[in-house]
């Protein structure tokens, strides 16, 4: 899932305005108690004043260099550390923004996962190939009259075709990969640190993507959005062409 550019125009709209709210709340953090470090040493309020000038250049270079990645999709120095920082302090922010000029909470993360995604084709597009991807999906794509159990065996699926896991297969074949199904968080953890992957390919809803990719930080993780026609968690669909797309670009280099 990539940024449309009415994604693109919100994210940098948000991400201005957490910049600006950080900037004033460090401001006040530096103001408010500014004429009590006189009084514990003469020297304090010079340190505390180039202690939060350097945090506010930071949280501005930052800010600058996401709104960068957003808009051009060019990697930009340090995007593993903007992808910690986006998906650990910044995305509260960003829905507290959002809440401010009436942009819903879904909307918000939704737009998060493009950036956190664009992050990471980024990341991945001098040159540089993951050599052990993970395609991540959730237990609820899996035909909810079928009885195979697919946990830990995903190759157990008799490829039927009546729901997206017999081509999700064919996917994991034509490329070499792993294809995991899981049941839920603790499991999806167990599964990455039993498979140890480079890259995770994730298909999830929006509260579920975004706590993965916060929860398996610093391992990069595309975040794909499931499609629910019946309704959350029974029978949702996968987007198969674009993790194919994804796939294309990322290990054929298409
Ligand atoms: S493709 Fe068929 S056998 Fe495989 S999980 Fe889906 S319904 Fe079950």
């Amino acid at each position: 899932m990539r940024l449309v550019s009415s994604e693109k125009t919100l994210m940098v709209v948000l991400l201005v305005l957490s910049g600006l709210f950080l900037t004033v709340a460090l401001g006040l953090l530096f103001v408010v108690p500014y004429w009590g470090f006189a009084r514990i040493h003469p020297m304090l309020p010079r340190v505390a004043g180039f202690s939060f000038a350097i945090l506010i250049t930071v949280q501005f270079i930052a800010v600058c260099l996401l709104i960068v990645a957003v808009v051009l999709g060019r990697d930009v120095p340090f995007s593993a550390s903007l992808r910690h920082l986006s998906a650990k302090g910044l995305l509260p922010l960003l829905i507290v923004a959002g809440r401010l000029v009436g942009v819903p909470k879904k909307t918000v993360q939704h737009a998060f996962v493009g950036v956190n995604n664009e992050l990471v084709m980024a990341s991945f597009r001098s040159g540089k190939r993951p050599r052990h991807v993970l395609l991540l999906m959730p237990h609820c794509i899996q035909l909810s009259q079928c009885g195979v159990r697919l946990t830990f065996h995903v190759e157990n699926c008799r490829r039927c075709g009546r729901c997206p896991i017999a081509e999700l297969l064919e996917i994991k074949d034509r490329y070499g990969i792993d294809l995991a199904v899981a049941t839920g968080g603790t499991l999806a953890r167990r599964i990455v640190v039993e498979t140890r992957p480079d890259l995770i390919v994730a298909v999830a809803c929006e509260r579920d993507l975004v706590s993965g990719i916060q929860d398996t930080l610093p391992l990069p993780v595309y975040g794909i959005f499931n499609e629910r026609p019946h309704g959350p968690c029974v029978d949702t669909r996968v987007p198969l062409d674009e993790i194919r797309a994804v796939l294309a670009r990322l290990l054929d280099g298409k």
